[in-house]
């Protein structure tokens, strides 16, 4: 069983002690890797400090810009490897090839766009020049979640670099094992020693050692609300911004002029891609009264034709990321049964699912009242909950009754009415007759009310990462 180490200051560092990483397809321990702390996370700052003093921080953007693109060569020659790396942490092998085809463009949208960050100059009083510039922030810590590991981990870095920032990066710990992966790519890229640090361990340790850190000069976070609500006030603390990327109830509305064959089998995909656990899956779905019971029909059809199994075995849906995560979405269903609510669906394991492995049955429920937990609250699962509603104005009002406010759908061949809804709904993104972004790097995203602030992807990130700084010249008429 290999034992990974973390990777500072462009050297592999082994911690006294060590976590188990678990394939989550058959419960099995696969590796093993360092449960760095407080005093790894030090050694990081400073070695991320230390890079931004030498080559790294005198670098041009052109030359950044092209270390990002030898990243995003890497990764491809690399897809099959980091693929199985992802893969046995419970992604079906397909996903997982498709996430590590993402992470390759997020560094070459960013290495193509290090030396397009342009400032400004400000019309001003006769005799001054304005002008404005970009800086990076220092230091930047990134928290990831499990669920993409790869993807989210690229999604924040790629930016960050591009903008000239160091990293200390703590991947979640059940899925670390990509991210170290890319720390070797970075170095056989040649990005210099102390650019691109990883530390792995818990989120209690590592994670609080990071977002604490006084030396750190932005925190980029994807994760839970819960967690989310302790890195801004940590960020708060040392008065530096923060990315929130949290979680999502996102809706799926669809009204009777939609076409309805495209829209039930993008929304099925969308809550069960990655098993349900995807910050931005469509988890509600708001149907409009008079096609309710064909459009339910048709989904049931679609989840009753599921099929789970182990990562290799690569069928619609693999396992769940770990035992946890199993009991907290089998709660949510004993709930929703207790309740008597409608289970209109439920997918089937396939003959060989491996023993020991973390699988949970695709479910469809109905006739969910809007208040309902299984409604209301993220479940991260592939729980799909189907709510009625009479017209637009009624839509609006359920599909604003979350505390999230991440991604929504609108499925309808009404023009005027789909303009309404893309302002009316609360939501980072929404998407008329299509869903997802997850492919789309070029595409702003970020949250709303409780799925955060602050935006990822597009070249809104790569701002984010930066400092703007107005410089203001007399040197008169
Ligand atoms: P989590 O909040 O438990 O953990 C996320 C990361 O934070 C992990 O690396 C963990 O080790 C670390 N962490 C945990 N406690 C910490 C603490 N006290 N201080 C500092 N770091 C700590 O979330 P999760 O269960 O890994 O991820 C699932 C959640 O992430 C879901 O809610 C999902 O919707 C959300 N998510 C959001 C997006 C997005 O872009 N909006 C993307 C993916 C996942």
């Amino acid at each position: 069983m290999d034992t990974y180490e973390n990777y500072i200051a462009g050297r592999w560092v082994a911690s006294a002690k060590t976590l188990d990483v678990v394939n989550p397809s058959d419960g099995t321990k696969m590796a093993a890797i360092s449960r760095g702390g407080a005093a790894e996370i030090d050694a990081a700052v400073l070695a991320g400090h230390a890079a931004r003093k030498g080559p790294w921080g005198k670098m041009d953007a052109v030359s950044r810009g092209r270390l990002l693109l030898k990243m995003a060569e890497l990764i491809r020659r690399d897809a099959e490897m980091l693929a199985k790396l992802e893969s046995d942490v419970g992604k079906p092998i397909s996903v997982a090839l498709a996430d590590v085809a993402v992470s390759a463009r997020y560094f070459e949208y960013y290495g193509a766009a290090a030396d397009k960050v342009h400032g400004e100059t400000i019309p001003f009083q006769s005799g001054f020049t304005v002008m404005t510039l970009y800086e990076p922030h220092g230091v930047t810590a990134h928290i990831v979640s499990w669920n993409y590991p790869l993807q989210m981990t690229a999604r924040s870095v790629a930016p960050s670099l591009a903008m000239g920032n160091a990293i200390v990066l703590k991947p979640a710990e059940d899925t670390s094992l990509t991210a170290l992966a890319l720390a070797k790519l970075a170095e056989e890229a040649g990005f210099p020693p102390g650019v691109l640090n990883v530390v792995t361990g818990l989120g209690e340790e590592a994670g609080v050692a990071l977002s604490t850190h006084p030396g750190i000069g932005h925190i980029s976070f994807t994760g839970s609300r819960e967690v989310g609500r302790l890195i801004q006030s940590a960020a708060a603390k040392n008065t530096i911004p923060v990315t929130l990327e949290l979680g999502g109830k996102s809706p799926q509305v669809v009204f009777s002029d939609a076409s309805l064959d495209e829209a039930g089998a993008t929304i099925v995909k969308s809550i069960v891609h990655n098993s349900g656990q995807t910050c931005s899956a469509g988890s509600r779905v708001l149907i409009q009264d008079d096609i309710y019971d064909r459009f339910t029909t048709q989904l049931a059809d679609r989840f009753k034709a599921l099929r789970v199994g182990s990562a290799s075995q690569d069928l619609d849906l693999g396992p769940v990321v770990n035992a946890a995560q199993r009991t907290r979405i089998e709660n949510y269903l004993g709930i929703a049964k207790r309740d008597n609510l409608q289970i209109l669906a439920e997918g089937s394991f396939g003959t060989t699912v491996p023993a020991g492995g973390y699988y949970v049955k695709p479910t469809l429920i109905g006739e969910v009242p809007a208040s309902h937990a299984v409604a209301q609250e993220e479940i991260f699962g592939p729980v799909l909950v189907a709510l009625r509603f009479r017209d637009e104005h009624h839509e609006v009002q359920i599909a604003n009754d979350t505390p999230y406010g991440l991604s929504a759908g609108v499925w309808t061949s009404d023009l005027s009415r789909s303009l309404r809804l893309s302002r009316s709904i609360e939501a980072g993104q929404v998407f008329v007759n299509n869903y997802g972004s997850g492919g789309g790097v070029e595409l702003p995203f970020g949250g709303v009310k409780g799925s955060g602030f602050g935006r990822e992807m597009g070249f809104e990130a790569l701002y984010g990462f930066g400092v703007l700084k107005a410089v203001t010249i007399r040197h008169g008429l």
